[in-house]
């Protein structure tokens, strides 16, 4: 998944008690502060990105050992994916498909990987392109970097990227009823995984969101 743009809140901004509303901000519209750990020395800090049209621009400074981003040097130490497909060098069967994900491209960047045909069983070598994973492990849209605000529960794990997240998906998880207005299917709260929106986890989810407020970094 791409980071896009953050559009800007829309629809209805009047609050009903009781009943949530989906007003459809995406989750890269709290992308402009992020809580995180340093992956180099654990401490927490802050991704602090601006949309400035038509890019992010982010920067991360850690104040444990010092280490520093910058979204202009393109540097990702998050999950990446390589993959690649080429026809079988023994049979010529199509395709030899490869697909592996790896912890950070910084120290091993792949160019090939062993593949097996599925026809004749034997391996050849597969040329690999890199691409971020956004969707894996909670982590910054920008870097890469685990988040902070991380709670694992026995139905799910919570994550945030900030306080103003944490209390969208309180209110969330507070509301009795909840409605969606038009077309808001990318909406952070539509995108939510299923367990969250089970109502016998609502008070689970609340225990946990109350967790994240309380670890909340400087
Ligand atoms: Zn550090
Ligand atoms: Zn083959």
């Amino acid at each position: 998944m791409a980071l896009r743009r953050p559009p800007g809140s829309q629809g209805r901004t009047q609050v009903v008690p009781g009943r949530h509303f989906d007003d459809g901000r995406h989750l890269a519209s709290y992308a402009d502060r992020i809580a995180v750990r340093c992956h180099r020395c654990g401490k927490e800090g802050w991704v602090l990105a601006q949309w400035q049209p038509y890019h992010w621009t982010a920067r991360f400074r850690c104040t444990g050992c010092s280490l520093s981003l910058d979204s202009a040097e393109g540097t990702w130490v998050g999950q990446v994916r390589y993959s690649g497909r080429r026809p079988c060098g023994y049979c010529g069967y199509q395709w030899v498909s490869v697909c592996e994900q790896r912890a950070s491209a910084a120290h091993d960047a792949l160019n090939s990987l062993p593949g097996t045909c599925r026809q004749c069983g034997r391996q050849c070598d597969v040329a690999v392109g890199m691409s971020r994973v956004r969707d894996g492990s909670p982590a910054d849209p920008h870097f890469g970097l685990p988040l902070h605000l991380v709670e694992s529960t026995r139905a799910g794990v919570v994550w945030a990227y900030n306080a103003a997240h944490v209390q969208a998906l309180q209110v969330f998880a507070v509301s009795k009823l909840r409605e969606r207005g038009g077309v808001h299917n990318a909406s952070m709260i539509s995108r939510l995984p299923t367990w969250m929106k089970l109502a016998r986890h609502r008070a689970l989810l609340e225990r946990a969101l109350e967790r994240l407020l309380q670890r909340l970094p400087e």
